[in-house]
């Protein structure tokens, strides 16, 4: 590298105090599913010219490693259907190798796990989230409209015979799968997989009134829980949206992500960045840098400099309503761009 080991070590701060130390990556808005709350059925995606190669991403990934992110998760679209995406894994793992990096993580809808499980493990990920809306296959072919459950349970089993710690999320739909949370809980309670609840969140177009209809609040499914399960409050905070309890009844940790109905941002982390090499420092706002121009005009001096830019204009926080009067959602590009 040529850049500058003063601003190398430099430590990523914000504008109010928080250290960006969590950096979630998209590596292809490319999805084999089109859940209904996530995507249209006929989505356009990037041309792939606009798509970083896998080695700009490692490139990009490790400037921030070298800047003092921790942690690192891969998502998308789905991270598991991009060509020769276990490549990517293997390099970043030597960051885990040198200390630098304390964590490499995965979010997947678990179509593909069943072949990488191990190959992901070798690389040095440890913690896999998997998306699953739903444990009845009919059902589960109608959120996802093209997945297969048991090819994900299948996914889901190869991870954990490997050694993968398993969190499974759920998006709570209204009058979709808000039936069946206690099985949800259940189920997880008997494997040792971490749940956690999302309501869904207002991001992309996906077609006539649908959010309005699937917005579910978790202050119901919280207390809904309640009727069957004893939950003791627990304050594991990671920075993120989380919050957790702890099922007594299996021993098991549930976390609600409640963007809509709480406001999470002020021991916020992290960053976001997409596939296209643009870096979006809230989830909630529109506002984002382009770090593939530095990139690519290769002066890691320059990049360096576009992150401390980018950094700087770090918002305290988003605001997100799923608004009756307004069609249009909240923040326009899809979930799959920044990888949630
Ligand atoms: N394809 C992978 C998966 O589904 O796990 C990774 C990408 S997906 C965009 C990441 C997470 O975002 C998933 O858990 C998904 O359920 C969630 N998600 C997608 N669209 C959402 C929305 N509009 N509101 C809330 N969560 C959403
Ligand atoms: Fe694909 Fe994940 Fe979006 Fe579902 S939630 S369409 S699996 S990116």
């Amino acid at each position: 590298m040529t850049t500058d080991l003063k601003i190398a070590e430099k430590p990523l701060i914000d504008p109010y105090d928080r250290q960006v130390s969590y950096l979630r990556v998209s590596v292809t808005d490319r999805c084999d599913f089109r859940c209904i709350y996530c995507m249209a059925e006929n989505m356009t995606f990037l041309p792939k010219a606009d798509v970083l190669s896998l080695e700009e991403l490692d490139r990009l990934c490790s400037a921030f490693v070298t800047r003092g992110v921790r942690k690192l998760r891969i998502s998308g679209g789905e991270p598991l259907v991009r060509r020769d995406i276990m490549w990517l894994f293997e390099r970043l793992g030597r960051h885990l190798d040198t200390g630098s990096l304390e964590e490499l993580t995965l979010t997947t809808n678990a179509s593909q796990l069943e072949r990488h499980a191990q190959g992901l493990f070798n690389a040095g990920v440890r913690r896999i989230n998997v998306s699953i809306d739903t444990l009845d296959p009919v059902k589960f072919e109608k959120i996802t409209r093209w997945g297969k459950l048991d090819k994900v349970l299948g996914g889901v089993d190869a991870a954990a015979d490997a050694g993968h710690r398993i969190k499974i999320n759920a998006v709570v739909l209204k009058d979709v799968n808000d039936d069946e949370i206690h099985d949800m809980v259940a189920w997880c309670g008997d494997r040792g997989f971490d749940l956690t609840f999302i309501e869904v969140m207002p991001m992309g177009e996906i077609g006539g009134d649908m959010r309005l209809d699937q917005y579910w609040p978790l202050s119901m499914v919280r207390a809904e829980l309640k009727k069957r399960w004893t939950l003791t409050d627990i304050d594991d905070t990671t920075g993120g949206p989380a919050r957790y309890v702890r099922v007594d009844e299996t021993g098991g940790r549930i976390g609600f992500i409640t963007p809509m109905t709480h406001n999470f941002c002020e021991d916020c982390n992290r960053v976001r960045l997409t596939c296209t090499g643009t870096l979006f420092m809230c989830l909630g706002q529109e506002d984002a840098a382009d770090l593939r121009a530095p990139l690519r005009n290769g002066d890691d001096k320059l990049m360096m400099q576009a992150i401390d830019d980018a950094i700087a204009r770090k918002p305290k926080g988003h605001d997100f309503i799923i608004d009756r009067r307004r069609a249009a959602p909240a923040v326009s590009r899809h979930m799959s761009v920044t990888g949630g």
